[in-house]
């Protein structure tokens, strides 16, 4: 039952081959004997997710089911879910158990999915290795001694691990394209704007949008259908029709026009990426798309204008965790300044302080012309690139991340080194546009490698066409890590 695909998960269902509290109990124990190892999940509330599995049950036999009831998902800790510990991997929230839904969760809920627990984080979502996480590093279940990739390093660990049937994630430059790339799973940030972010912590408002996680396109087509939709509590989110992302999933790649960036093939990509990426641009010509020679020229500049403009973002996002309202709060402090400055110093990690520190800097006065004014500029001169290069072709190719996953601890000292892992899918958050990324093959010591696809607005239909027709010629995306 854990290899089957969501629609036939459902159709199981509610045909009654397996109920929905014997479906999560599988999870249950699945998650029991194989997360010690992983670290994947960070509250698990097992007799709240069978309620649910319950409930779920006698919608079902009551004939109202919906494509997800009864199936259970992992949530990604950044997403606020009422009465659930939500700390988005941060001790700042050690205690903040959520009074309310956000709009993916509620999402979910209305569909009748059951809630299988929080996934682990990197520590308010900055990270590309997951470990930032105040509860401790994820591993990839690939190669224990190697990251599962960030910051939805644990949503793709799990899934990977067949921990849940697929989850959710969230990516301001890179989270959920990234370790999908890295643990050998699928993953889709739809454009800024389609998925409400009401409920989900806010790091860099401007940049997040929450998306779905799974094994396949097909999969992913089904949530984004359950995730995507207006939101009139969050300012950002789009008013547009009701679309059925599943629509074009059959339609065949002939005519296909892949657009190919010169510079996403330049120094800095490891060969073994490399030739696994070029393998799958060659499977697309099989199927009948033709190629096109792009430039994305400012690309090269996304690194720099976003480490303006995220922690610029987030040093105004987090200044609400004082100590005062929810949260932690220190221990002993003599007045409230220094009870602010305790707990913002005991609560936050090192790489959130950096990015506050960063931040304040570079919207303070005297500084903000110099970096946040010039990094908006150059943000819109990266869009503008996308912009001509639609002009000549549909969608663009080529690889998720520069490497596959790397050793536990190998970049932990040196952030510049961390932040390279993002250098060809934070473009695509500067500019709004959607991005995903599937599994394409395996590199060296046999770890996974992501070809990313990046669509023009509003085109997850055509880009969820595009990953299909390669998983229905290829079977990259069906490959388990050993022991799972
Ligand atoms: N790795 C990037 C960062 O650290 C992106 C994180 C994200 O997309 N949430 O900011």
């Amino acid at each position: 039952m854990i290899e089957s695909s969501l629609s036939q998960m459902g159709a199981a269902l509610r045909a009654k081959k397996i109920s929905s509290v014997e479906l999560t109990q599988l999870y249950l124990d699945r998650i029991a004997q194989l997360n010690p190892a992983l670290n994947a999940y960070i509250t698990l509330r097992p007799d709240a997710s069978l309620a649910q599995a319950k409930a779920a049950d006698a919608r079902i036999a009551a004939g109202t089911a919906d494509a997800l009831t009864g199936i259970p998902f992992g949530q990604k800790d950044i997403f606020c879910a009422k009465d659930w510990l939500t700390t988005c991997g941060s001790k700042m929230l050690h205690n903040f158990v959520s009074p309310y839904d956000a709009h993916v969760i509620s999402q979910f809920n209305n569909a009748g999915a059951v809630n299988l627990g929080k996934t682990n984080m990197d520590e308010f979502a900055m990270g590309s290795s997951n470990e930032t996480s105040h509860y401790g590093i994820v591993k990839n279940p690939w190669d224990k001694a190697r990251v599962p990739g960030g910051s939805s390093g644990g949503t793709a660990s799990a899934i990977a691990s067949r921990l849940c049937a697929a989850a959710t994630g969230t990516d301001t430059g890179g989270s959920i394209r990234q370790p999908a790339a890295l643990c050998g799973i699928s993953g889709l940030k739809p454009t800024y704007g389609v998925v409400s972010r009401y409920g989900m912590i806010a790091f860099a408002s401007s940049l997040d949008q929450a998306g779905p996680m799974g094994r396949s396109a097909e999969d992913l087509a089904l949530m984004l259908n359950t995730m995507a939709g207006f939101d009139e509590r969050d300012s950002t989110s789009l008013q547009r029709d009701k679309e059925d992302y599943a629509r074009d999933l059959n339609k065949p790649l002939s005519g296909l026009r892949i657009g190919i960036p010169k510079e996403f093939f330049a120094e800095g990509l490891d060969t073994d990426v490399e030739h696994a990426v070029q393998a799958a641009i060659a499977e697309y010509q099989k199927l009948g798309a033709t190629l096109v020679d792009i430039s994305l020229p400012n690309t090269r500049l996304s690194i720099p204008v976003y480490y303006v403009l995220a922690p610029a973002e987030a040093s105004s996002n987090l200044s609400r965790f004082d100590g005062v309202r929810y949260g932690y709060r220190a221990p002993e402090y003599t007045d409230l300044a220094d009870m602010y400055e305790k707990s913002r110093a005991q609560g936050f990690g090192d790489e959130v302080k950096r990015r506050i520190m960063i931040g304040t800097y570079v919207l303070s006065h005297g500084y903000y012309d110099a970096y946040y004014l010039q990094a908006q500029k150059i943000r819109r001169l990266i869009a503008q690139d996308f912009v001509e290069a639609y002009k000549h072709c549909d969608v663009i190719m080529g690889p998720t991340s520069p490497s596959t996953a790397f050793k536990l601890g190998e970049k932990g000292d040196d952030p510049v080194q961390m932040y390279l892992s993002d250098i060809y899918t934070i473009a695509v958050n500067l500019a709004g546009l959607p991005g995903m990324s599937i599994p394409c093959g395996f590199g060296a010591n046999n770890m996974p490698v992501g070809l990313q696809i990046i669509g023009n607005y509003f085109d997850e239909a055509r880009m969820l066409n595009v990953a299909h027709q390669y998983q229905l010629a290829t079977d990259w995306h069906t490959k388990l890590p050993n022991g799972i």
